[in-house]
């Protein structure tokens, strides 16, 4: 196998055949690796392992610095690594994250332990546990007519978008809704129109801060554009020969634009 094919796999301790140790120092939110962590009295998470290399998030406590400035945030570190590379980066930031914003019972207020038998902290006066959060988020393309090269796909330029890019519309699952409703509320809410026939495709964790994407296609079904001008900037329909500036590779927006422009 190359480098670039080993996954990784997420667990709670090393396998028993580890060959080498990597340490993801979390610098604030951002990301430095050492062979060793560069101090033994700091918190340590196991993230999982990459073929037999163990790979372990170091939780730098705030106002240090190991890395004299090295560290690099996730957007950056994505185009130097692999992709377990960045999953395992992006997972590390996650549970240093937690870890670091659930040291106290959100109930009666206890300091939590960490608990051995699963990735939780756990209260020992009221046992509440605490496990890492993953935020549930939709990302839909839109696509309106026939198969073909008169189909056209409905993309939106954010409102805090510093440069005019378009991309996937895309949203957080609400509690006690399906992800399938996620979608044709979401789609309404920022740009007015309705659609149907929604089909997952893929997801990908989505470390900003603990999202996890969920991708899906849609076809239009009525109304007009009507932008939310509190999310939405602009919207507008584009055929595959007018394609405006779109999302770079790191996001699964960019995968499932490449997907229309390729495929059909
Ligand atoms: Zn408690």
């Amino acid at each position: 196998m190359t480098s670039a094919d080993v996954r990784l796999v997420p667990s709670l301790s090393p396998s028993q055949h580890v060959a080498q140790h990597r340490y993801f120092h979390i610098v604030g939110g951002a990301v430095w690796e050492a062979a060793e962590p560069a101090a033994h009295d700091w918190n340590v998470h196991f993230v999982g392992m990459m073929g037999d290399v163990a790979v372990w998030a170091v939780d730098v406590p705030h106002g240090l610095d190991p890395a004299d400035g090295a560290a690099i945030d996730l957007f950056s570190y994505h185009g130097r690594a692999t992709e377990a590379e960045w999953l395992a980066a992006g997972r590390a930031v996650q549970l240093v994250e937690w870890s670091r914003t659930h040291k106290f019972c959100g109930r009666c207020g206890t300091a939590t332990v960490l608990s051995e038998s699963e990735r939780s902290l756990r209260c020992p006066k009221c046992n509440l546990l605490a496990f890492p959060r993953l935020a549930p988020a939709m990302i839909t393309l839109v696509t309106r007519g026939p198969d073909g090269p008169d189909q056209e796909v409905l993309l939106g330029r954010g409102v805090q978008w510093k440069v005019p890019m378009y991309s996937c519309l895309a949203g957080f699952v609400e509690p006690g809704e399906t992800l399938e409703e996620a979608v044709v509320r979401e789609v309404h809410e920022e740009v007015g129109v309705w659609v149907h026939d929604v089909r997952y495709v893929r997801s990908q964790p989505w470390p900003f801060p603990h999202s996890l994407m969920l991708g899906f296609r849609a076809s239009y079904d009525h109304g007009d554009i009507v932008c939310d001008p509190s999310e939405i900037m602009d919207a507008q329909w584009f055929r595959r020969d007018e394609m405006p500036m779109i999302p770079s590779n790191i996001s699964i927006a960019r995968s499932l634009i490449d997907d229309w422009l390729l495929n059909n």
